[in-house]
C-alpha cells in the first residue's frame, strides 16, 4: 500500500518535468551521463541505477538524488523548471518525465 503511493508519488513528480534538463547541469556543467534525444529533450542514460555518486563533465563529484530532495535548492535557469513551479503554484500538469528524465 504504501509502496504503491509512494510510486505513484515519484510518477506524479516525473509527469511534470519538461526534460530541459537543468537539474543535470544541462545550462551549466552537465553530468557525464545526460544525453540529448532527436527531439532536444535530455534524459538519464542510466536512469534506473541512476541515484548515487557521479562525476560532471567538468570532473566535480556529487550526489544524485530524487528531484523532491533539490526542489528547494538553486541551480542555473532554475526558473524553468517546471516541478519547482508546481511547488511554488499548483496547476494544470505538462507531461514529461523524471529528473534528467527517461529516453522515449
Ligand atoms: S539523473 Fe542523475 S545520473 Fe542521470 S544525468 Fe541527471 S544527475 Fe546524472
Ligand atoms: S526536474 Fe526540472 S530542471 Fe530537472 S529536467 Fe525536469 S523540468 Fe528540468
Amino acid at each position: 500500500m504504501l509502496k504503491k503511493y509512494l510510486k505513484n508519488k515519484e510518477q506524479e513528480w516525473e509527469d511534470l518535468c519538461i526534460r530541459c534538463g537543468g537539474c543535470c547541469g544541462s545550462f551549466d556543467d552537465p553530468c557525464v551521463h545526460l544525453r540529448k534525444d532527436k527531439h532536444k529533450k535530455y534524459y538519464c542514460e542510466i536512469y534506473e541505477t541512476r541515484l548515487g555518486l557521479h562525476k560532471t563533465v567538468g570532473g566535480e563529484e556529487f550526489n544524485c538524488v530524487g528531484v523532491k530532495e533539490i526542489i528547494r535548492t538553486r541551480w542555473k535557469n532554475d526558473h524553468l523548471c517546471a516541478c519547482k513551479r508546481e511547488v511554488r503554484s499548483p496547476k494544470k500538469r505538462v507531461k514529461g518525465q523524471g529528473p534528467g528524465g527517461k529516453e522515449d
